[in-house]
């Protein structure tokens, strides 16, 4: 196993570090606040390939892979995590379902506007009545001629207020449920029927959109169902993985950003006639935080190069996103602790990582459910 870094990630990584501390960082405070993304940004992310890092260059994208995707996440979660969040919904779960499945015309047409930012992507599974059980989507797709009639609705989806194009999971037969019951459509958001409903208003990751999506009598011609009809529900699953594992490596930039901030804080303030960090207790919240990056940092990108090597890695995404979400979770309380009630204050951007930090457990699958994937691997394979 080879865990060196070549030339080429090192140069991703300098290029995204480079662009989140000049055109990320500063605006994150301002972000959280207005409760919105200036389309100038993701404009200038997709300028400099972020829109499609991961996606083959032969689909308009830099040809990066997982590797490369998961440290241009790391990168970006330093800075704000409304911004990664974005990017991450657009490519891992947007463009993803397309490079999986889409036809060649499809990904001509779709994903290549996508990877290179002139589109906007989206993810649409979840509905009031479909959430950690997603398979009980409600939204219908009904065969006429040459197209689909979807009628339903999708509740939380990131980015479909802002999003051009959504990938779509509904039932074309709900008796049969996930399995050949339930099929992916790629939508065009001008597409008549479609429309945008409640924007919700948010504890944490403030500046990124979510949004519920409402389809009446909405018309999607056969050319744009996505991979073959009934088999959408394993489009979805295996989009997830790349989603999952995505966050994991969100999850350790912010990790990083609150080990390097805590450092800091420890170092220069005093309390007792001697800097923070000469405390043992202090010390051993700094050690522990560098222990946990150190192992999520491993689990991340061992995990990214199984993919990249296009082995199965459903359970391994499932840890990296259990382990690094609840671990992050973990070291921003820490943070804090660290900080004192300057951790606490909104000027500091501790409290803002605080809130930015929840929803990775319980979006994408909650923590549970993770563990419901995991066990049931290990229980099939009867060892590790
Ligand atoms: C900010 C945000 C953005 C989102 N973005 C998207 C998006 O882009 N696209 C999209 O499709 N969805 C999106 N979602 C939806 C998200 O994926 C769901 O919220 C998540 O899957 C959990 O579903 P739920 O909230 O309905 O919780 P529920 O399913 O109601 O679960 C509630 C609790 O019960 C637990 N639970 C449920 N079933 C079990 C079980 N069998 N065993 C043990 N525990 C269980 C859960 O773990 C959780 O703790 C988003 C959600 C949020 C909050």
């Amino acid at each position: 196993m080879d865990f060196q870094w070549t030339e080429e990630h090192r140069m991703i990584r300098d290029m995204v570090k480079k662009f989140t501390d000049q055109e990320v960082r500063p605006l994150a405070a301002e972000i959280d606040k207005k409760k919105e993304l200036p389309q100038a940004l993701i404009r200038k992310g997709a300028d400099n390939g972020l829109t499609g890092i991961a996606i083959p260059e032969a689909y308009g994208g830099s040809g990066f892979g997982e590797i490369g995707y998961c440290i241009m996440m790391e990168e970006l979660s330093h800075g704000c995590a409304s911004f990664a969040i974005t990017i991450a919904a657009h490519q891992s779960i947007g463009c993803m379902p397309i490079l999986l499945d889409g036809t060649e015309e499809q990904k001509q047409q779709f994903l290549v506007p996508m990877a290179q930012g002139e589109k906007l992507g989206a993810f649409a599974l979840t509905e009031p009545g479909a959430g950690s059980d997603a398979s009980a989507l409600r939204t219908t797709a009904v065969e006429d001629g040459d197209a689909f009639v979807i009628n339903g609705s999708k509740i939380w989806i990131t980015n479909g207020g802002i999003a051009d194009v959504v990938i779509l999971y509904a039932a074309n037969d709900p008796a049969k449920g996930p399995r050949g019951g339930i099929t992916a459509f790629i939508v065009p958001t001008d597409t008549p029927g479609f429309s945008v409903g409640t924007i919700e208003e948010k504890m944490g990751i403030r500046g990124s959109n979510t949004a519920e999506l409402i389809f009446e009598e909405m018309r999607i011609p056969r050319s744009q169902v996505l991979g073959k009809v009934g088999e959408g529900f394993k489009n979805a699953m295996a989009t997830l993985d790349y989603g999952r594992l995505g966050l994991g490596a969100a999850a350790v930039g912010a990790s990083k950003e609150m080990l390097r901030l805590s450092i800091t804080h420890a170092n220069e303030r005093k309390q007792f006639g001697r800097p923070l960090a000469d405390q043992q207790i202090i010390q051993f919240y700094l050690a522990e935080m560098a222990a946990r990056i150190y192992a999520m940092e491993s689990m991340v990108y061992r995990t990214a190069a199984m993919a990249d090597r296009g082995e199965r890695f459903s359970r391994e995404s499932a840890m990296v996103k259990y382990l690094c979400t609840e671990w992050q979770d973990w070291i921003v309380d820490k943070a804090m602790q660290v900080h004192g009630g300057m951790g606490y204050m909104t000027h500091m951007p501790i409290e803002r990582f605080y809130r930015d930090s929840r929803i990775n457990r319980i979006f994408e699958g909650t923590n549970e459910i993770q563990r419901i994937v995991i066990a049931r691997d290990v229980l099939k394979k009867g060892e590790y």
